[in-house]
This record gives C-alpha cells, sequence and structure tokens, in this order.
C-alpha cells in the first residue's frame, strides 16, 4: 500500500491539515470490514471530499460514523448521503448520521439518497420513513434544546433498475447503476467531477452493469468477501453456507478481479473483507490470478488522493478524543427552536435544582 514517491504529499494522513486542489479527490474508508462490527474493521462506508467543497457519504454502516468523527470534519460540511442497498452494514449508522450531525451543527435539513426496490416497503423512503417514526421520542425531546431545523430529512429515493444520474449539482454528477445482490434494490454507484471518476460497489456479484458503467474508471472499491476457506476455517462456516456468503451473495477474490480486470482502472481497493495480516496475502494471491494493475487492500483510515498527475495512497493518523465541530457552530444559538415537551408535573417538581 505505500510507495516511495509521495509528490510532496506527508507520509500520513492527519486531518485538517491539508487543502485539497481544484481538481482533486480525497477518498477516505470509513468502514471495510463484514457484517461484524470488530475494532480495527466498521461496516461499509466511503468518504470522498471534493476540491470545490462538495463532501459525500456513501453508505453508512454500523461504527462508521465513529469513524468519521475522527477525522474532524464538521457535519454541517456533508453535503449528501447516499446507500446502497439496505443491509444494515450499510445503513445502521443511519441513526447516529442523523442525530450526530444535528447535535453536531447542522443547520439545514438531512440529504440522503438511496435505492428503491420492487416493493414500496422494500424501497429507502419506507426505510427512513421508519426510521424517523421509531425516532419520535427522540426527536420531539430534543427539539426544544436543538436547532428544529436539524431534525429535518429530506430523503432522495431513486429508481434502483436504471443506468441514470441520480444527482447532478455544482459540476458533481453521481450515477447509480444496477447490482446484483441478493434481490432487487441493490446499487453500485459511480461520482464524476472534473475529470475525477470513482465507482464504489456497495455489495455485488460479478455484473454485467459493473463491466458497462466502471470501464476506465480512476478508482474501484469493489467488494470482495474473504475466500470461502478463510470463511470455514477462521470464521467457521460448513462449506455450503461459506459457499453461499463468500460467492453466491458477495464476490470471491478472483471473482472481483476478474470484472476489475476487464474495467482496467487505475486502481483497485478491494473492501468488505476482514484485512488481517495472516489471512490478506491468501485474498491478494486469489486476485493476482486476474489483476496485475495497482491494488490496495483496504483497511479503515486508508486515504486516496487522486488528481490529474496522481494517485497516492495513505494511512490517517487520527485521535480517539475527538470533540466534533469545536470551531463550527455558527449561527446555532440563534435558530429556531420548537415548544419543550411539557414533562409531567410530578416528575418536574421533583427537580432538585428547578430550572423549568
Ligand atoms: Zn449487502
Ligand atoms: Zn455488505
Amino acid at each position: 500500500m505505500t510507495q516511495a514517491v509521495r509528490d510532496g504529499y506527508a507520509e500520513q494522513f492527519y486531518p485538517r491539515t491539508e487543502d485539497l486542489g481544484p481538481d482533486e479527490m480525497r477518498i477516505t474508508a470509513l468502514g471495510t470490514g463484514r457484517p461484524f462490527l470488530r475494532r480495527s474493521q466498521a461496516n461499509a462506508s466511503w468518504l470522498i471530499e471534493l476540491g470545490n467543497g462538495d463532501k459525500f457519504v456513501f453508505d453508512f454502516g454500523y461504527g462508521s460514523q465513529m469513524n468519521f468523527t475522527a477525522l474532524e470534519i464538521p457535519y454541517q460540511r456533508i453535503t449528501a448521503w447516499f446507500a446502497t442497498h439496505l443491509h444494515t452494514d450499510h445503513v445502521g449508522d443511519f441513526g447516529q448520521v442523523w442525530v450526530g450531525s444535528w447535535a453536531g451543527g447542522r443547520l439545514k435539513p438531512l440529504e440522503v439518497y438511496g435505492p428503491s426496490s420492487n416493493k414500496p416497503e422494500y424501497g429507502f423512503a419506507h426505510f427512513i420513513e421508519h426510521q424517523m417514526e421509531s425516532f419520535r421520542w427522540d426527536t420531539d425531546s430534543r427539539v426544544s434544546a436543538l436547532p428544529a431545523i436539524g431534525a429535518e430529512v429530506n430523503c432522495h429515493e431513486f429508481d434502483y433498475s436504471k443506468v441514470h444520474v441520480i444527482y447532478d449539482e455544482n459540476g458533481v454528477k453521481i450515477t447509480s447503476f444496477p447490482a446484483v445482490h441478493i434481490y432487487d434494490g441493490p446499487v453500485s454507484l459511480k461520482l464524476e467531477w472534473k475529470g475525477r471518476s470513482f465507482v464504489y460497489s456497495g455489495d455485488t456479484t460479478p455484473s454485467e452493469f459493473m463491466l458497462e458503467n466502471a470501464k476506465g474508471v480512476e478508482v474501484l472499491v469493489h467488494e470482495t468477501f474473504n475466500t470461502v476457506d478463510q470463511l470455514m476455517v477462521r470464521s467457521g462456516y460448513d462449506e455450503r453456507s461459506a459457499r453461499a456468503i463468500g460467492t453466491m451473495i458477495h464476490s470471491a477474490p478472483a471473482e472481483a478481479a476478474y470484472v476489475v480486470n476487464q474495467c482496467d482502472p487505475k486502481l483497485f481497493v478491494a473492501y468488505h473483507f476482514f484485512n488481517d495480516f495472516d489471512t490478506v496475502g491468501e485474498m491478494e494471491t486469489a486476485i493476482r490470478e486476474h489483476w496485475k494493475g495497482r491494488l490496495a487492500m483496504a483497511t479503515d483510515f486508508m486515504v486516496v488522493n487522486v488528481t490529474d498527475e496522481h494517485i497516492i495512497v495513505r494511512e490517517a493518523v487520527v485521535s480517539d478524543h475527538v470533540w466534533p465541530a469545536k470551531d463550527e457552530h455558527e449561527g446555532f444559538g440563534d435558530a429556531p427552536r420548537k415548544e419543550r415537551l411539557p414533562m409531567s408535573e410530578w416528575l418536574r417538581e421533583r427537580q432538585v435544582f428547578p430550572k423549568f
């Protein structure tokens, strides 16, 4: 993953120390693991920052937003969040995206994009509506203390079955195309801006949609699961389950590499597997059956800078003790609140230091 020439970049990435160039894109892995949370790898999530100031988050699986906080980026600066599908390892941190950004200083509605399915109840709008319904106590109990606008969510559900542009603003174009993953609904996402291009598979088995839409892209983040052997030996699955999980639901390493080789990106980032020193070699060997080009085996906090001249892959060095948005609460105090919910008299009168 390291390289000798870093073209003037620091060896490692430290939050808030580097401005992006006018045509630069920076991709940061917030979550790269499997649907189990572990300290070294959160569930799927990728941050894409552009030189024009836009910042997007693709997927927000469990635990990933803890890593987002560590990057010391005020939530207010995130342009929009996008989901590839409704598996919780891709959208489980929605509650944290919502409330973390609200309490963290967001003075505009949360903008979230996600795919439909072949039935409304399997669609993104249904998911968001019911998540928010389940947060009713949370919402109503906070709107008097926090800016009321921050509770609002603008949900943009788009058609999962088409290859189409779902976001086109400020020179940034984001295209959705179908992913073949268990059932109708999942998509992959492609971001294009000022000559930069990035494709994120979400979860997918090898598919013609990927071949058609990721050809020649600069950075391709494609999923691959651990090998079937590893799933049997290290995760304890029987062979049938290991094959189902590792090859029928996800892309096996060699399968992902087969697709990537035809897409021929400048950099292939493999993610969605447990990346340990004693298993990653086996995965790389499988990938190298088909892909001889540049490869990064993703870990959380992997940072990729892309310009016309180069693609730099580094690790971010972060603090475990970040207080988010410490210098970006402008307008927070003056933003309108809603009325406080009246607490029951018998509770209120038991306050030792009466406040209200
Ligand atoms: Zn999935
Ligand atoms: Zn997944």
